[in-house]
């Protein structure tokens, strides 16, 4: 700032005092200062409503601004150097700065006065301007976007307001300060920002629960910081339910190939191991089933087992239970090549309640695990299997 008049009642805006009589600067260029098209009333059917503000007139409302030219109001701010403004423009631009000026009283200057306290100088001096302009610099937006939040928010003004909350969403949140802005969006009713800021404190808990922030907010407002700990203790549930998911659906897949190698192996055959009535070639390539080489092992091992009952050795035990489940899925056992496909049909009618709920819910997990797939065997399969079972996949 220049040097200050001490006889500020008899002088425009001081911030011209420098600039005056000399014609103000060029507006800075576009990089560090951001314009929004004026808003307001506008009269009806004027072109203006569509067009942008021209850069001149952008610039006559900064003039007015920066010169005072017969401002009819004055501005206390905390550091007592006031801001010289017009009525009809504060007025316009917030609801409650017209409030505050039809109760102003008036000074023998003919000016009349009203205060703006609690955040520093150059950030009401910020706000002002934009209630002329709509522009700001850059920097102070970087400086001030937390007081332009809160003046914007109690003189009502919702342009700035969503400039600063964008601000705030788009780089200016830190592990150090998400606290107090969230405590700030919830004071200045801004819900989107609120849920940023509760969203970055869950991600980033164990680092911001270790703020002064933190600390400050959990003297002053408990109540935010048992909801904060409980949405963390949401969140890790649902962390732990998602693995858990996660783990369930791979198993469900890995049945579901093993399904596809084991009709595979019995109808074409594959390495070692096939249909009796089938000729293996030597040196087969490689087949694309990924399950095929643990199947073929468990099929060889069944086939030679000494222990070769229900309730066996633990391989074979395996192997039982996924010639049931092929069964259960298979549509047709009548063209089946698998073995025991028609037997295990036939065992099913006399099964329980239990157990037959049991397998239904698992033939639907791994089908919806699949999500239905374009395997060209168990196309038929799955059709098969939801037209026999109530339970839709
Ligand atoms: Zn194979
Ligand atoms: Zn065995
Ligand atoms: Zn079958």
């Amino acid at each position: 700032m220049g040097k200050m008049s001490d006889s500020v009642a008899d002088e425009p805006n001081p911030s011209a005092i420098k600039t005056c009589p000399v014609p103000p600067p060029f507006p800075p260029p576009p990089s560090t200062s951001y314009c929004r098209p004026k808003t307001g009333p506008v009269p009806e059917a004027s072109f203006a409503t569509h067009v942008p503000v021209s850069r001149a007139t952008r610039d006559i409302w900064e003039r007015l601004f920066d010169e005072g030219y017969r401002s009819d109001v004055q501005i206390l701010t905390s550091n007592d150097v006031p801001i010289f403004a017009h009525a009809n423009v504060l007025g316009m631009a917030s609801p409650v700065l017209r409030g505050m000026l039809k109760q102003a009283k008036t000074r023998s200057d003919g000016r009349k006065s009203i205060s703006v306290k609690g955040v520093p100088h150059d950030a009401v001096r910020a706000f002002i301007r934009f209630l002329y302009s709509s522009c700001y610099e850059k920097e102070e937006m970087e400086e001030f976007v937390v007081h332009l939040l809160v003046l914007s928010h109690v003189f009502v003004v919702p342009e700035l307001k969503q400039i600063c909350i964008e601000s705030l969403e788009r780089g200016f949140l830190t592990t150090d300060n998400v606290v107090d802005i969230l405590q700030l969006a919830l004071l200045c009713d801004a819900p989107r920002l609120s849920l940023f800021c509760h969203r970055m404190i869950i991600k980033g808990f164990r680092e911001i629960s270790g703020t002064e922030g933190w600390r400050a907010m959990k003297q002053s407002h408990p109540v935010l910081e048992k909801e904060l700990l409980e949405s963390m203790v949401e969140e890790d549930n649902r962390e732990k339910e998602r693995v858990r998911r996660g783990k369930e659906r791979k198993i469900y897949l890995q049945l579901y190939e093993a399904m596809e190698a084991l009709v595979h192996i019995c109808r074409d055959g594959c390495r070692t191991i096939g249909p009796h009535d089938r000729d293996l070639e030597k040196n087969q390539q490689p087949c694309s089933y990924g399950a095929c080489r643990g199947l073929e092992q468990l099929v060889r091992h069944f086939a030679g087992c000494k222990l070769r009952v229900p309730g066996g050795c633990s391989h074979c035990k395996r192997m039982w239970q996924l010639l049931e489940l092929h069964s259960r899925l298979c549509a047709d056992s009548s063209l089946c090549r698998v073995p025991l496909c028609r037997n295990f049909k036939e065992r099913m009618r006399k099964q329980s309640k239990k157990d037959e709920t049991r397998w239904r819910i698992l033939v639907k997990n791994i089908l919806r695990a699949k999500a239905i797939g374009g395997s060209p065997f168990f196309l038929s399969l799955l059709v098969s299997s939801s037209s026999s079972s109530s339970s839709k996949f």
